[in-house]
């Protein structure tokens, strides 16, 4: 579904992104692993179209997207929840989740609309209250019931479970879970490592701007060198 062949993308001078190609299949649950600063995000962002790569190539849907504008790529069905979630601190709950669709020309927004509310009862609770007054983890939820009332095909989670308690984490996981099984296909970027192996088919880790490992996730759970580098000894 995703392709990236050999991207290489910078801030001004300082080149982050180097060589990096990866693939995510239909269907699937991908995470990319990596420490503070490896260039996850950055990877997010050429992806989403928030940063053009110097070189390279992404490819969607067998399509060339590479140097495509943010909008653009949702239109083609590219959604991303941002490191942080970003979501309207100033609207409520429901003109969020309308924000998701405002690209949206069919007919079918109110139904999904209801749809978010069942999947995310929290949401239905609080459909008035203003998004900043959310607390940390109910408004992850909605930065991702956000993104998918755009109807993505591919969804691109930055960090979802950053700042969050424990159990709230584990929630976050649960829905991510249920949104791939629901025919979404989600690339994952997560400190949380194994609990993100977990639940993904494959995985990657970056190191300071290079893929430096892949593998099916059992197996990167496995690899002694990852354990010791990202997961810890449980
Ligand atoms: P984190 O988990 O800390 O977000 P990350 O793997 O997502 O880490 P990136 O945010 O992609 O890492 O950052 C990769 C490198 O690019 C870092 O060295 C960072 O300092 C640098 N960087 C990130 N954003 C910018 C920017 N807007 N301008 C200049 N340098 C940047």
């Amino acid at each position: 579904m995703l392709k990236i062949s050999g991207i290489n993308a910078s801030y001004g001078k300082i080149q982050v992104l180097k060589n990096v190609s990866l693939e995510v299949e239909e269907g699937s649950i991908v995470t990319i692993l990596g420490a503070n600063g490896a260039g996850k995000t950055t990877t997010m962002k050429s992806i989403s179209g928030l940063l053009k790569p110097n070189s390279g190539k992404i490819e969607f849907l067998g399509e060339d997207v590479t140097g495509l504008r943010p909008d653009q790529l949702l239109r083609k069905g590219v959604a991303l929840v941002p490191e942080g979630r970003q979501i309207l601190a100033g609207m409520t709950v429901l003109e969020n989740l309308e924000m998701g669709a405002y690209h949206r020309k069919d007919h079918d927004i109110a139904s999904d609309l209801n749809k978010m509310m069942e999947r995310f009862p929290i949401l239905k609770e609080r459909e008035k209250q203003l998004g900043g007054t959310l607390s940390g983890g109910q408004q992850q939820m909605l930065a991702i019931a956000r993104a998918i009332m755009s109807k993505p095909k591919l969804l691109l989670l930055d960090e979802p479970s950053m700042g969050l308690a424990p159990l709230v984490v584990a929630d976050i996981f649960k829905i991510i879970k249920e949104i791939n099984e629901s025919g979404t296909t989600v690339l994952l970027v997560e400190q949380n490592a194994r609990q993100a192996l977990k639940v993904s088919h494959s995985g990657y880790v970056l190191e300071t701007g290079k893929i430096v490992a892949e593998g099916k996730s059992d197996e990167l759970l496995n690899d002694s060198r990852i354990i010791e580098a990202y997961l810890g000894r449980k």
